[in-house]
Formats: structure tokens, C-alpha cells, sequence
């Protein structure tokens, strides 16, 4: 029978209220057990429940090994209980790790009962499980900064390991090509991990379950030699302590003794990057003396001093990593000694909270080069790690890593494809920027994208940990704006590079269509001439012409119209070109400039709401009229010059010398001409001008001061010089002005 899943809080305590068959409630008991050694409070109802859950939920289901599925999460919850001292919510996630992507249990369903923690650790676990899918191992760094930047909470890590390693522990049930693949990526992926994490323990395991299934024959050599080497190994240490171990019972010390980790997989790397024979690696002897609470580093001392008055010290081997702990917080004594029959012997002494940080802590060999959060954040992250598992009892250090949310890396992001290949982005990378990494076809033709199964438009920014896929067309579909929505280069230089091709395109197009009129109308025109039409036209470039062509914008026969004109007008004879007289600009400003001397400095100025007799002009720059805003600018002859204040140099005075800007008010005299120009540009045709000072005289009533026009292959350009009352009176003609048939531009000339 299908398990139904507990959905409302009703079902949930008819769930938990259902007891459990007779030999799960063993395991269960056992579980327990294991969590309250290594915790004073242990949450039993929730582990309780997790428990249910995931034996419900897997039911059905069978390992490699033939056993029921559930026995996976139980075992590493158990490891993550017992040997790593984890919390509560860590072990209710344990046994949890699998459901969400393997049964029926959606992460709703964990939230609802389990609460936001296990909820964010199950939900972290289930993210990362595409992580190591991959069997690159040059990505290491990458996998560890996304494990890092995605789990949110180091725990979710932990767990992890802790996943692996029954995965590794029950190895050989698999076939052995599985068991090469998966046993080649724990050695190069997790184990250097671990270490990172100064997982030590956890590491040395894993590397040496990976080398038994990668090199059968060297593991059971060494193995092998390790047996034989045990009692006379053995025998040494307890000859070695004998003197020492009498005196310290003496003392009152409670302590330990432990020999060199049997660890094989370091043993056999020692033989290979040394070229030392087993024999020579092995018999550097290491002592390990661990004081138990409440034993402090002060002990230590002592206890080396009872050692060097047993044994003859090498002092240039002496370390002191107490005083000065190592930069992974590791903490020890180390000293080497002559043993009685030559041998030496290196003794570390260390209480058992030191040896705790040494062989669970978190290492601190993260020299990552282009990491951003630099030393100081990696110290802390490593501090509060150190702290959170090497002492798990202390409520303070739990809430700490709580309240951490990493930092680290916080330039980068990793996301995956739906194939769980992991992809390195630069931070606010966009789906568009990941459809490029993956290949520029995709980027192309990208048409939405769906972040973790859900579509999204194409310019969301990612996060780490999103799953991330592209859903393309059959036809490119680049939007040249997606250039503001990129920010990896690689996106940047192929939209850039499409949009060329685009445009280019266009042009040709564009080009097309223009020659099929002109050969249909038999217009000739030069290149060159056709340069000087489109700018007549006002498009910046004849590639722009034809762009506008293509895409519909521009009718290719007023082109043809235009290009008419143009051949028509290059039979004007020289004598009416030079008839239409020109004007350049700064003839014009002079004008203004006089223009503006003549008008208004004899009224009253209103100075910061003040009328005055102070005198003032027009500054000829902007040309300012009633209705504009403007300022006052004070001069060093004491007059006022007035300007627009949108005028640049204005804005100059302003930033200069703000001190001598004052605030002025237009003076009210009903009868005040101040003087306008106006530009105006249009088809050079029979009438224009005699039709352009007919709005302004008579239509408008304004006095004109001049108007100077120039005329050029089909171009009308005129510069109106006029009295008017205020802006809204100079608007106005404008708008008159542009009614004018022909007339393609009408605006007030700063
Ligand atoms: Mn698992």
C-alpha cells in the first residue's frame, strides 16, 4: 500500500501517535542513545518523527546491499551523532536527506512539521546532491566554494560528509565500475574537502575506503605490514610509557594514550612522494597524550616536563602550538625524544579539547587567491566552525552558526545546469548570461528561462544553488537591449557581435531596396552624394538610411524624392547658392549678444525676492526669456547677469564660485520684448520664407528682428531673430512655425 504522506497537523498527530513496529523502535532507542551521549538536550519527538518518516516514506525500497533503503539515513544519522556530535536538527535531516528527492515527501510537507531549520537543512542537501554529479575534479575549488555559498549553513556540509562516507562504508555492495567512479571522486572531490573542514577523522576514512577499492593490492600491503608491525609496535609505545605513565598516575592526571592513526592511504602517499620504503615511513613513532577534563593547557606543561626528565630531548624539534596555536586553531605540545634504544619519538601533548578541534575541526588552508572576503572573514567562518564542532554543548555557539549566513566568495555564484553540471557565474548573471556560457547557440535563441522549474523572465539575476534552464527557439531571437543585461564578457562580445551581424544584415537589405528603386526611377547617385542626402534627411550615416529602410521605417520613395531634389538642385547655378546667405554661428551670437545688451537693463531686477536698481543683462549664452527659470550671476562690476539655469554655464558658476550666484525673479513689466531666436529646418521650396514671416507677422503679431536663411541641395535651414513677451508667447510661434508645410523641425536655438 502506497504511504499517504502526512499533509495537515492533524494527520501529523495521528502519524507521530502511531508507534512503531518492535524492531525500528529499537533502532529508533538506539539512535537516541547515541544522540544523547553526545548532547545534554536531545529534541526526541522531532528525531522521533524523522525517523518515521523517512522508514514510511523509503518503504519499498532496497540498497545495493538488499537491505531496506532506510537503514541508509538511520546510519548517517548515526554518524552524524556519534561521530561528529551534531545537533538534533542535524540528525532529524539526516534521516531525512533522501526524501525529498527520492519519495514522495515534498519540502512543504517538512516544513510544516519539522520547522524552518531542518526545512533549510534538507532543502541545502538536496541542492547540493547535483554537486558532485560532475567527474571533473579540476573543479574541486568550485564544488567548495558552491558547497560553501549555497549550503548557508557549514551543517548542511557536515551532513553531507557524513552521507558519503556510509556510502562509502557499504562501497562493495555496488558493481565495480560504480564502485571505481564513485570511490575516484571521494578521493579527489570529498576527502580534500573534509580536510578543509579539518574533518580530519572523517578524511582519513574516506581516503582510505577510496584507495582499498582504487589499489586493492597496495591497501592490503600495507594493511598487512601494519598487522605484523602492531604488537611490536604496541610493545615500543608501552616500553616507551612505561616511566612516564607511572609518574603521571603519581601526579593524579587522568589521560590517554594513543599511538600514530593507523591511517593507510598517508602511509602509502608518504612512500610514493618520498620514495621511502614502508618500513622507513612508518617507524617515526608519534605518541599521543590527551589529558582529560578538567585538565587544562597549564597540565601540558607538566606533562612534558615529566617527558624530557624521562627522556633526552631534540630541542630545535620543539614546537609550542599552545602559546601559539596554528592558524587552524590547532592547539598541542610537540617535542621529540631519544627513546632507550635510539629510536626517536616524536610526543604530542594536548587536552582532549584540543585533540576534539584537532581531529573534527575546521582547517584553515583556504588560501584561496581570488577570494573576496579575504583572511579575515575565512578566520571567522573558521573560528565559529571550530567552535560550533568542537564544542557542541555550548548553546552560544550553536545560535552562531545559526545566525551565519556565509559570505564568502560573495563575487561569484554557482548555479546548475538541469543535468546538475555545476557553472561558475559572476555575480547578477542573468539567465541570458548562463544560455551563453553553455554555448552561444543557446544564448542566441534563448527565449525564457526556468529557474528551479520555474519560468522566469530572461533578465532575473541568479543566485547560487539555482538550477537553471534555457528554453531556446528555433531561430535566433537576440534582443540587442540584453547587452544591458549581461555581465559576463562572453555574453557581452557575442550580443555585441550578433547585433553587428543584425544590423548588417538590415543594411543590406535596406541597400537592396533602395537600388531596386533607383534602377525602377533610373536615379544615379554617388555614394558619396547619397552620404550628403541621408544627413539632409538627418540620419547620422547611409547605414542608418537603409536600416530605417528595412525595417520599415522610412519610406524608401522619400528617399527617392530626396535624391530627385538633390540631382535637381546640382544644377543650380553658383550665383543663387551664394544669393541664399549664410550666417555663421558666432556672427549670430554677436548679434544675440548686442540684442541682448539693448533689451531690459533698465528695468527693476527682483534679487532674492528684493527689487532692486542693481543693473543686468542677458547673458548671451542661453539667451534667457520670461518664463524661463533662471539665475542671477553676480559680476565683478556689480551687475547681475542673468542666465537659463539649465544653461551649462550656469551650471559652471553654480559648482565655481557659488558665493556670487544670486536668485533672481523676472521684473512684471507688461511690456517687455525680450528677444527669441528660433531654428528651423525644412524642404527648401518656392514661398517658404515668405510663408514663415506671414506666421509671424501677421498670424502672431510679433516683431521679427531678422531672419537669415541658407539653403542648400534641397535643405531649408533659417534662424529667426524675434521680439516676444515671455516663453509662452516664443512657444507658441514655435508651434505655428511647425505647422508650416515643409517645415520638418522648429525649435527655440540656445
Ligand atoms: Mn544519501
Amino acid at each position: 500500500m502506497e504511504f499517504h504522506v502526512p499533509t495537515t497537523a492533524a494527520e501529523w498527530a495521528d502519524f507521530s501517535a502511531t508507534p512503531l513496529e518492535e524492531p525500528q523502535q529499537i533502532e529508533l532507542n538506539r539512535l537516541l542513545a547515541d544522540c544523547r551521549e553526545a548532547h545534554e538536550s536531545v529534541n526526541e519527538p522531532l528525531i522521533t518523527d524523522a525517523f518515521k518518516l523517512a522508514f514510511h516514506s523509503h518503504k519499498g525500497t532496497l540498497r545495493a546491499s538488499g537491505e531496506p533503503y532506510y537503514h541508509h539515513p538511520l546510519e548517517v544519522a548515526t554518524i552524524v551523532a556519534k561521530e561528529l556530535g551534531m545537533d538534533s536538527e542535524c540528525v532529524a535531516a539526516a534521516l531525512l536527506h533522501d526524501t525529498v528527492e527520492d519519495t514522495s515527501v515534498s519540502l512543504e510537507t517538512i516544513a510544516l512539521h519539522f520547522g524552518p531549520l531542518v526545512t533549510m537543512f534538507i532543502d541545502g542537501l538536496t541542492k547540493i546532491s547535483g554537486v558532485f554529479k560532475s567527474k571533473d575534479a579540476k573543479q574541486a575549488e568550485a564544488f567548495m566554494k558552491l558547497m560553501l555559498s549555497t549550503a548557508e549553513d557549514v551543517r548542511v556540509v557536515v551532513i553531507k560528509f557524513a552521507d558519503r562516507l556510509h556510502n562509502m562504508r557499504t562501497l562493495h555492495h555496488l558493481p565495480r565500475h560504480k564502485q571505481l567512479g564513485i570511490a575516484n571522486e571521494t578521493l579527489e572531490l570529498f576527502a580534500p574537502l573534509a580536510h578543509r573542514f579539518g574533518l580530519f577523522k572523517l578524511k582519513s576514512e574516506l581516503e582510505d575506503l577510496s584507495f582499498k577499492v582504487l589499489d586493492p593490492n597496495g591497501y592490503k600491503f600495507i594493511a598487512r605490514k601494519l598487522r605484523e608491525r602492531k604488537e611490536s609496535r604496541e610493545q615500543f609505545i608501552d616500553d616507551f610509557m612505561d616511566p612516564i605513565r607511572g609518574q603521571l598516575h603519581k601526579a593524579g592526571f587522568n589521560f590517554e594514550i594513543k599511538g600514530r592513526p593507523k591511517h593507510i592511504y598517508s602511509i602509502y602517499r608518504k612512500m610514493v612522494g618520498q620514495q621511502k620504503p614502508f618500513e622507513e615511513v612508518y617507524d617515526l613513532f608519534a605518541i599521543r597524550i590527551i589529558l582529560h577534563p578538567p585538565h587544562t593547557k597549564e597540565d601540558c606543561w607538566r606533562v612534558y616536563s615529566f617527558i624530557t626528565d624521562a627522556y633526552t630531548p631534540i630541542p630545535e624539534r620543539f614546537r609550542d602550538f599552545i602559546s601559539v596555536p596554528k592558524t587552524n586553531g590547532y592547539q598541542s605540545l610537540h617535542t621529540t625524544v631519544i627513546s632507550r634504544s635510539g629510536v626517536k619519538v616524536e610526543v604530542q601533548i594536548r587536552t582532549q579539547q584540543m585533540d576534539e578541534i584537532a581531529e573534527k575541526g575546521v582547517a584553515a588552508h583556504w588560501k584561496y587567491k581570488q577570494g573576496t572576503g579575504g583572511n579575515a572573514s575565512i578566520d571567522r567562518f573558521v573560528h565559529f566552525v571550530r567552535d560550533a564542532l568542537s564544542n557542541p554543548r555550548t548553546d552560544a555557539a550553536t545560535d552562531f552558526v545559526e545566525d551565519f549566513k556565509l559570505e564568502l566568495f560573495s563575487d561569484e555564484i554557482y548555479v546548475f545546469t538541469p543535468k546538475g553540471e555545476l557553472k561558475t557565474l559572476p555575480k547578477g548573471a542573468t539567465p541570458i548570461d548562463f544560455a551563453f556560457e553553455i554555448h552561444s547557440a543557446v544564448g542566441e535563441k534563448a527565449l525564457a528561462a526556468k529557474v528551479n522549474g520555474k519560468i522566469v523572465p530572461l533578465r532575473t539575476p541568479l543566485v547560487s544553488g539555482d538550477q537553471v534552464e534555457i528554453i531556446t527557439g528555433k531561430n535566433v531571437n537576440l534582443n540587442p537591449d540584453w547587452i544591458h543585461d549581461v555581465v559576463t564578457h562572453k555574453a557581452k562580445s557575442r550580443i555585441r557581435q550578433l547585433v553587428n551581424l543584425k544590423e548588417r544584415k538590415l543594411i543590406d537589405e535596406g541597400k537592396d531596396l533602395w537600388q531596386k528603386r533607383a534602377d525602377r526611377d533610373k536615379l544615379e547617385i554617388s555614394d558619396q552624394d547619397l552620404t550628403k542626402v541621408a544627413s539632409k534627411l538627418r540620419f547620422s550615416s547611409t547605414n542608418r538610411l537603409f536600416m530605417e529602410i528595412a525595417t520599415g521605417h522610412f519610406d524608401v520613395a522619400q528617399l527617392a524624392k530626396a535624391v530627385k531634389q538633390f540631382i535637381s538642385r546640382g544644377r543650380l547655378d553658383d550665383e543663387k547658392r551664394a544669393a541664399a546667405a549664410t550666417m555663421d554661428e558666432e556672427t549670430l551670437q554677436e548679434n544675440l549678444l548686442a540684442d541682448a545688451r539693448n533689451v531690459g537693463d533698465s528695468r527693476g531686477l527682483f534679487i532674492n525676492g528684493q527689487l532692486t536698481d542693481v543693473k543686468y543683462s542677458y547673458a548671451r549664452c542661453c539667451n534667457p526669456i520670461p518664463g524661463d527659470d533662471v539665475m542671477g550671476f553676480l559680476s565683478r562690476l556689480g551687475d547681475v547677469k542673468i542666465h537659463r539655469s539649465r544653461c551649462n554655464n550656469a551650471a559652471y558658476l553654480v559648482r565655481t564660485e557659488p558665493e556670487r550666484i544670486v536668485d533672481v525673479a523676472w521684473p512684471k513689466a507688461p511690456t517687455a520684448q525680450y528677444m527669441g531666436a528660433i531654428r528651423i529646418i525644412g524642404e527648401d521650396r518656392v514661398g517658404m520664407v515668405s510663408d514663415i514671416t506671414h506666421v509671424i507677422s501677421n498670424s502672431m503679431k510679433t516683431n521679427m528682428k531678422s531672419i537669415n536663411v541658407s539653403s542648400d541641395e534641397g535643405t531649408f535651414e533659417g534662424t529667426l531673430m524675434v521680439y516676444v513677451e515671455d516663453r509662452g508667447h516664443l512657444d507658441r510661434l514655435i508651434k505655428k512655425l511647425q505647422k508650416v508645410e515643409g517645415v520638418r523641425q522648429a525649435y527655440r536655438f540656445e
